[in-house]
């Protein structure tokens, strides 16, 4: 009790220091503060970059130019038909503006959430732009048959509606049938990053949803590699999953996709690495730095 009273006393740490400076010498000492500023900070930089930054999806949406394609796309929020090249689309919810509308789609229309305070998850319909094809769950029908912004899609299930549907389908969403690999919204847990000049999120925690063979899947690609396959590749697991489950290496380091298995340990997690050799060397030889179990599981198309 007396030596923890000590430590708070002013006089004596006034002491210390005045004892502290004339055996070091001034330069030393400011050296030995430097040094531990550095360290700190040091420190923290390292502990920061083996968390996962994660988009702010409440802000905007995850914009890519609209490509060449056999479908037609329209803007979500005046209906105007999209040339090829001139609109954008968002990967994750599937929502499409022309230039003029951007900022509005990004005010009106709500992206994908990969955060969720609800236990109970509720489609997210996004109106239009829907695949060729798209059967309606509700009356086994074609959706889409007239040009122009028709029909619904929901961003989690994938499940496609006609407008005249929609009032017969359910509130809740059960994820689909991908829904044993995604990471619901409300298990996962984020922080904001304090003090740094762009405002990420941080993934914190994940909880385990709890339901059976639930083995999530993180998706690790480099968008810049292989003619932009990579960024084709991570742009339709967003789609199909929560896009913090998408791990972009020219932005992050393997050990940041990593981190997804020591956060729902003991639960396995699955790893798919879309890239070459180089890349997936590097994410093995990171997982035996942070001492993970790995089970090798390498699948090679059949020529
Ligand atoms: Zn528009
Ligand atoms: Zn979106
Ligand atoms: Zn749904
Ligand atoms: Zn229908």
């Amino acid at each position: 009790m007396a030596t923890f009273s000590k430590f708070f006393n002013t006089n004596t740490n006034i002491t210390m220091l005045d004892d502290l400076i004339p055996s070091m010498g001034l330069p030393a000492f400011i050296s030995a503060i430097v040094l531990c500023c550095v360290g700190f900070y040091l420190i923290r930089k390292l502990s920061v970059d083996t968390k996962i930054p994660v988009r702010d999806s409440s802000k905007n949406h995850n914009w890519s130019t609209i490509e060449v394609s056999s479908k037609a796309w329209y803007c979500s929020i005046c209906d105007m038909f999209l040339v090829t090249g001139i609109g954008v689309f968002c990967d994750c919810c599937g929502v499409c503006a022309c230039p003029e509308d951007v900022k509005k789609a990004n005010l009106k229309l709500p992206c994908k959430a990969i955060v969720s305070t609800n236990d109970v998850q509720l489609h997210h319909w996004v109106k239009g732009n829907l695949p060729l094809g798209t059967i309606c769950y509700i009356c086994d029908e074609e959706c889409c048959l007239e040009p122009g912004l028709n029909d619904f899609q929901c961003c989690w299930c994938q499940r496609t509606v006609h407008t005249e549907c929609l009032d017969k389908m359910g509130q809740v969403c059960d994820f689909g049938s991908f829904r044993n690999m995604i990471v619901p919204p409300s298990c996962v847990q984020v922080a904001r990053r304090k003090g740094a000049l762009n405002k990420h999120l941080l993934l914190r925690a994940v909880k385990d949803p709890g339901w059976e063979n639930w083995t999530p899947l993180v998706v690790i690609g480099n968008k810049k590699s292989g003619n932009s396959d990579g960024a084709q590749v991570l742009s339709e697991f967003r789609k199909y999953l929560n896009p913090v489950q998408v791990i972009d290496l020219s932005e992050r380091k393997p050990q940041a996709a990593l981190q997804w298995c020591v956060l729902l340990a003991p639960r396995p997690v699955k790893l798919l690495i879309a890239g070459g050799d180089g890349t997936v060397a590097w994410v093995m030889t990171s997982s035996y730095k942070m001492d993970l179990d790995v089970r090798n599981q390498a699948y090679k198309k059949k020529i």
